[in-house]
């Protein structure tokens, strides 16, 4: 069999534990075997960046900014702990968040589904992507507790020295206040990313915040958005006959319970931070869960949205047998290979990755599964398998589709 060829570069970036293993498991049974691709090779393992000083991480970002498309392994955030288990120099940077702030991106999650596990939602049909605005509101605050009787009042001094207040409460005993901000570019570019992200998947999307509330606060991101849209995305929305959707967020929440699913919800940071994590335990597991951040410039890094897995790791050095569900990691090279075929205008590399995807769900769906999956499957799995047994397994449907 002729291999599938991708005429673009493509951006490797490999991680850390049990997701490293796994990684190099899918190249070996399910990228190389098939799909004749050059790799730009990045090494996110914690020891060296630790190595690089961290710089392989910057250079991994500006590859992506060249080639347009990269997939990630999960990787090591640093803390103390990891600082002493791999003797690092100091407690390098979250990796997500090196690259989002270098390509200014948004995170967006999506579920993968199968027929086999049913979200707790039952009218969804199909998936909810969430889009998270990753920047201030209540995570960049400034908080007083006020001790007794008092004037609260906001304060924004320009450059000039010129001075415009307001009155936030005549305190008559104990309480509390809150600052919190955003900046318009950040907005923007949050309503960018997520227009580009729904045009690139053809969905509508839906955006919500509290403006009958907040007039000035919410209704900002509101009129960003809406701006937005007309300048740069109503013509081409039309065209593939998608939808951009406004309400407010308790409205939101309620149609999205009712809904059959099927399109991109964009939340301000804290709905996006309580949202999304709702929608992962309704759908049933994390390694069933893909991410991709989508920057204003249109380059794409996929990934999964779990960790690396740490304590199947650490069996599996032990030499005991491990059940880690390689979905998620799966996803995230059929991600980045279907955009790299679609940017190439080279149409057998998006059939091959949705092959692969398809040779994935049927693997699950015809009761093969990883520990997380077959405790909550129904019918309950025929088998559960080892971590190199389920891409095994795969491999061989995927033989057969092919
Ligand atoms: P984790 O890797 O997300 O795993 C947490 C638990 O979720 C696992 O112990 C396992 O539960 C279950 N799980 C997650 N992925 C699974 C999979 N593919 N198959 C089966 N079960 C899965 O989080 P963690 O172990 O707490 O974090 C480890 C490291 O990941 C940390 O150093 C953190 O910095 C890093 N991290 C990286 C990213 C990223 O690169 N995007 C994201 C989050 C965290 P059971 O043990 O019950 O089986
Ligand atoms: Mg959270």
């Amino acid at each position: 069999m002729s291999k599938f060829r991708v005429k673009t570069t493509l951006v490797e970036i490999d991680g850390d534990e049990m997701t490293r293993i796994i990684w190099k498991m899918i190249k070996d049974h399910l990228i190389h075997p098939f799909v004749d691709v050059n790799l730009e090779y990045y090494d996110l393992h914690v020891k060296n960046r630790d190595n690089t000083n961290d710089q392989v991480t910057v250079d991994a970002a500006n590859a992506i900014k060249k080639y347009k498309v990269g997939v990630k392994c999960a990787t090591i955030t640093p803390d103390e702990a990891r600082v002493k288990e791999y003797d690092l120099k100091e407690q390098w940077k979250s990796p997500n968040g090196t690259l989002r702030a270098m390509l200014d991106g948004t995170v967006f999650r999506a579920p993968i589904l199968v027929k086999n596990v049913q979200p707790n939602v039952r009218t969804w049909k199909r998936p909810i992507v969430i889009a998270r605005h990753a920047y201030g509101d209540v995570y960049k605050n400034a908080e007083i507790a006020v001790k007794g009787p008092g004037k609260a009042e906001i304060v924004f001094t320009d450059v000039n020295g010129k001075e415009e207040r307001k009155l936030i409460q005549e305190f008559k005993g104990p309480g509390i206040i809150q600052g919190i901000h955003n900046l318009d570019s950040s907005i923007r570019s949050f309503a960018r990313s997520c227009m580009t992200y729904a045009l690139d998947q053809k969905i509508d999307l839906w955006f919500s915040t509290k403006d009958t509330i907040s007039k000035t606060y919410d209704a900002r991101f509101r009129t960003i958005f809406q701006d937005e849209f007309e300048k740069n995305f109503k013509r081409d929305f039309e065209q593939h006959k998608i939808e951009y959707f406004f309400t407010l967020i308790d409205d939101a929440v309620a149609r999205v319970m009712k809904s059959e699913g099927g399109f991109l919800w964009a939340c301000k940071n804290y709905d996006g931070d309580v949202m999304s994590d709702m929608l992962a335990s309704s759908y049933g597991s994390l390694a069933m869960m893909t991410s991709v951040l989508v920057s204003p410039n249109g380059d794409f890094e996929y990934e999964a949205a779990h960790g690396t897995v740490q304590k199947h790791y650490y069996k599996h050095q032990k030499g005991e047998k491990t059940s880690t569900n390689s979905m998620a990691s799966i996803f995230a090279w059929t991600g980045a290979l279907k955009k790299r075929g679609e940017l190439d205008n080279t149409p057998d590399v998006v059939r091959f990755a949705e092959k692969l995807e398809q040779a994935a769900l049927t693997t699950i769906e015809s009761g093969y599964m990883t520990g997380d999956m077959s405790s909550i499957a129904d019918p309950k799995a025929k088998s559960t398998l080892g971590t190199e047994e389920f891409i095994v397994a795969i491999a061989s449907k995927l033989k057969d589709l092919l």
